[in-house]
């Protein structure tokens, strides 16, 4: 495969299609060209954000690691590994549990490498030093693994901020603090990735922690993450201005974001006589069909929700559970609008105020705590305070 290629697969026999997508794009003389060698250091690297099963939107389905990892040893590559660190507040272990990659890494005799728990160094990313974990580091041949998704800070999230999964919590926080896009931008300069297989099998396209899961059968290879990205900004229909991070990259020389230099190549599942799964290459994409207009609706109701929300420097984790909490107690008849002005982020720590969420406005008069609260108490906690905010 090339650095200008897209190859696109659309299908249900998602093992299948992540096999046959190494296929099509020569993933064996990819690593070979690079590595010259069966024995090269092999890392995949999926999203597993936290325990949040594939079905919901969030994390990339274990059927796609599989079928990956099912071709690179048919191929004859053995030194393999798959890595991840969850977001703050979630454990990567759990993750690895409820979706389902602990057996299946069992199974195939593949180890698994906690990212929460390795070790980590400062690595220069065209200019700004970044604190990057040494597995992922330590690949001759690293395999990111993104679900195609919404995200509540970046609008979108894919190759390039999966990576962010790559480096230790405090530094997921100092992220936070310093405004995302920056950062993201310039990781995939110090974290080479070689090969992006992208899952856009049934994610959100509104939020990063699922729920909302649009099913788009589809997944789609790449070598480029920043044209990659560049391609899911299209598939999302959304603007580039919206997502700045992939300018950044493209600046800091991680790839190109024009689409118009892309070769798309797009195949669809067939059943064959037997029954057997094969592909033949479509020269159109299909339809999207309604999803997008129920991904627009459920888009425009978080957004609502959202302007409710004051948020400086908030961790993915935090503002992530808010949002989504505050738009089903909406969805309940919660008069949510009460809260309008509440406060979340690192950027409310040590200073007062009115309603905060987290550990971070512990000085404020109503302040929930945890870092980040859980879901459910902090869904208790608002209905409660809109009740009490009611009665004032
Ligand atoms: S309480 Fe503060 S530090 Fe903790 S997760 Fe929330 S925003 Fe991040």
């Amino acid at each position: 495969m090339r650095d200008h290629d897209i190859i696109v697969i659309y299908g249900k026999q998602i093992r299948n299609m992540a096999y046959e997508i190494c296929m099509q794009a020569g993933l064996k003389d990819m690593i070979l060209g690079k590595c010259a060698s069966f024995e090269a250091r092999i890392v995949l690297k999926p999203n597993l954000l936290g325990p949040v099963p594939a079905s919901e939107g969030a994390t990339t389905h274990p059927e796609i690691v599989e079928g990956v990892i099912r071709y690179l040893q048919e191929a004859g590559f053995r030194n393999l590994s798959v890595c991840e660190g969850s977001w703050v507040g979630d454990r990567t272990d759990d993750a690895l549990l409820v979706c389902g990659y602990d057996t299946m890494l069992k199974r195939l005799g593949v180890p698994f490498v906690d990212l929460q728990k390795d070790k980590s160094r400062l690595v220069d990313c065209a200019g700004m030093n970044i604190r990057i974990c040494e597995e992922p580091l330590s690949a001759d041949f690293l395999i990111n693994l993104p679900v195609m998704k919404g995200h509540c800070q970046t609008r979108m999230t894919c190759a390039l901020k999966n990576m962010k999964g790559c480096i230790p919590n405090p530094e997921k926080r100092r992220f936070h603090q310093i405004g995302l896009f920056e950062p993201i931008g310039h990781l995939s300069a110090g974290l080479h990735q070689d090969f992006i297989l992208t899952d856009s099998i049934c994610s959100d396209l509104t939020f990063e922690d699922g729920g909302n899961p649009v099913v788009q059968n589809r997944i789609f290879a790449a070598a480029d993450p920043v044209l990659n990205d560049a391609y899911c900004l299209q598939l999302m229909h959304l603007d580039e201005t919206e997502v700045p991070y992939i300018r950044i990259a493209e600046q800091c020389g991680v790839g190109t974001a024009d689409l118009s230099r892309a070769s798309v190549r797009i195949l669809t599942e067939k059943r064959g006589e037997r029954g057997e799964a094969c592909y033949y290459e479509k020269a159109e994409c299909p339809p999207e069909g309604p999803a997008h207009n129920q991904t627009e609706a459920k888009t425009a109701g978080l957004i609502r929700v959202s302007e409710l929300v004051h948020e400086v420097d908030s961790c993915s984790a935090c503002y992530g559970r808010l949002v989504p909490v505050l738009r089903e107690l909406e969805d309940e008849g919660v008069p949510v609008d009460r809260l309008r002005g509440i406060c979340i982020g690192q950027g409310f720590r040590g200073k007062g105020g009115r309603l905060g969420i987290g550990s971070c406005t512990s000085g404020f008069e109503k302040s929930l705590p945890g870092c980040p609260p859980e879901e459910e108490k902090m869904k208790h906690w608002l209905r409660q305070l809109v009740e009490k905010l009611t009665d004032e």
